[in-house]
């Protein structure tokens, strides 16, 4: 069995869009960084996910206006530049399904102030939608329509962009059991001995720092080197996918301050339109059967 030894100035754990974003970061700034992924790149949430560009809803419906909700308004400038290539990393590449996403509201009239809490809240641009160039789906929605400019991507071309110019530092390990930490003290790791899902030959690997992007997986790799797993945040989501002879929807249904869907559309091999459902519906879906 062969084993080299090999010195990084980074090793990243997971390959979803955290880490591979990181891992192109590191390149771009010259250090030497490796990733490694369990599974298949995106494997964790970012495949599932809706692919939306978020500008802080949440947050603006909330009235929160917490460091993080300013962060989350800033990254939809951040990735509009990425998308149109001024702005590293470079992510011309990548589909977009939707430049905007539009908003509409229930009856409640809670609903009516969430809306309005939108438009004033947002730091990306909201715009009244004139009734004649609503989305088919909402063209008898009561109250107003908006439009707000979240772009929406296809999660699978974003990591084939992001995957691709780095191929050669990314490591399919296949089982975690193939990851040996060998601990100075608890959280800090002299060496980390992989093994290829494919291979029996050994890398043993000094690495500079140690970065957990494995979403879920992040607590047992926590354990592995010596540190509390509890600190993970976990937030189960139960879509709910709808398919037919659908109109095309991206948005928010806005419910009091909480989003009761959001909508993305998606087209399967037959040609049928099918919208994935998330928002309160999904967080409560959690709860519920796959009947109800
Ligand atoms: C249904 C759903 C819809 C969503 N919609 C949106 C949206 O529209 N917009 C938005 O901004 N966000 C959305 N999110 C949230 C978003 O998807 C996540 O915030 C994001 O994908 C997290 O990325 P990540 O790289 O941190 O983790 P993940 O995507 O979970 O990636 C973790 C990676 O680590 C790997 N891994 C796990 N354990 C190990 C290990 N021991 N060793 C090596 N690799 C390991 C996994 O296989 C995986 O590839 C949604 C999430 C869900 C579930």
């Amino acid at each position: 069995m062969s084993k080299t030894t090999c010195e990084l100035d980074a090793l990243i754990f997971g390959g979803g869009v955290a880490g591979l974003w990181l891992l192109d970061e590191l390149h771009r700034r010259s250090f030497c960084a490796l990733l490694i992924e369990n599974r298949a790149l995106g494997a964790g949430q970012t495949i599932t996910s809706q692919g939306i560009l978020h500008g802080g809803l949440k947050y603006a419906l909330g009235g929160f206006l917490s460091g993080a909700a300013q962060a989350v308004g800033e990254m939809t400038d951040l990735w509009r530049q990425c998308l149109e290539g001024r702005a590293q990393p470079d992510l011309r590449g990548v589909r977009i399904l939707s430049p905007c996403c539009h908003l509409w509201r229930t009856e409640a009239l809670a609903s009516k102030v969430g809306l309005t809490a939108a438009r004033f809240g947002l730091r990306t641009p909201v715009v009244k939608v004139a009734p004649n160039e609503r989305p088919p789906a909402l063209a008898r929605c009561p109250g107003e329509v908006l439009r707000v400019d979240e772009q929406v991507i296809d999660v699978g071309s974003l990591l084939k962009e992001l995957a691709h110019r780095h191929a050669d530092r990314i490591l399919n390990i296949g089982d975690s059991n193939d990851v040996t930490f060998t601990l100075i003290k608890p959280g800090h790791v002299e060496t980390v001995e992989l093994r290829r899902e494919d291979s029996t030959a050994i890398l043993l690997v000094k690495p500079g720092v140690i970065i957990f992007t494995s979403g879920e997986g992040n607590a047992e790799l926590r354990r592995c080197v010596g540190l509390s797993p509890e600190v993970m945040q976990l937030r189960p989501l139960h879509m709910v996918m709808v398919r037919g002879s659908l109109p095309e929807l991206f948005g928010h249904c806005v419910d009091g301050n909480k989003t009761r869907v959001t909508i993305t559309s998606a087209v399967d091999t037959l040609g049928r339109t099918v919208w994935h459902v998330g928002g309160e519906i999904a967080e409560k879906g959690v709860q519920m059967s796959t009947t109800e």
